[in-house]
């Protein structure tokens, strides 16, 4: 009898977009807890240094792309590559969130509608 396991969880909250809750480099730090209601402001591990640190997504970001004077201190495990790979995630975030404001999908018109309905016609002689 094959018994397959029930692993469909997909319960993910996504209720608070407006706190900055979101953004790219969240999948490189552990959130532990969230310490306020409101704020975005959660205890989270460093994957890459493992350290427990705590603060907004701002400080999340100054972490891993080491940058200095957020608040938090820089993330020293984090390699030159990764690093740069992590702007560019961020990057992409940022743009996205701006082009999503003025959502405008341009559709190519693609109608080639050729009907070419050639009837050979067979003349018939009397
Ligand atoms: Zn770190």
């Amino acid at each position: 009898m094959a018994s397959g396991e029930g692993s469909s969880s997909g319960a993910s909250v996504s209720s608070s977009v407006l706190t900055g809750d979101i953004g790219p480099l969240w999948d490189y730090v552990t959130r532990l807890e969230k310490t306020s209601e409101i704020g975005g402001t959660w205890r989270f591990q460093c994957t890459f240094c493992n350290e427990i640190r705590l603060g907004t997504y701002s400080r999340v970001k100054a972490h891993l792309l080491q940058l200095r004077n957020h608040g938090i201190a820089i993330c020293k495990k984090v390699t030159r590559s990764q690093k740069i790979e992590m702007e560019k995630l961020e990057e992409e975030f940022d743009i996205s969130k701006k082009n999503s404001r003025t959502r405008e999908v341009p559709l190519p018109c693609a109608t080639t509608t050729s009907t070419t309905n050639k009837r050979p016609r067979a003349s018939s002689s009397t």
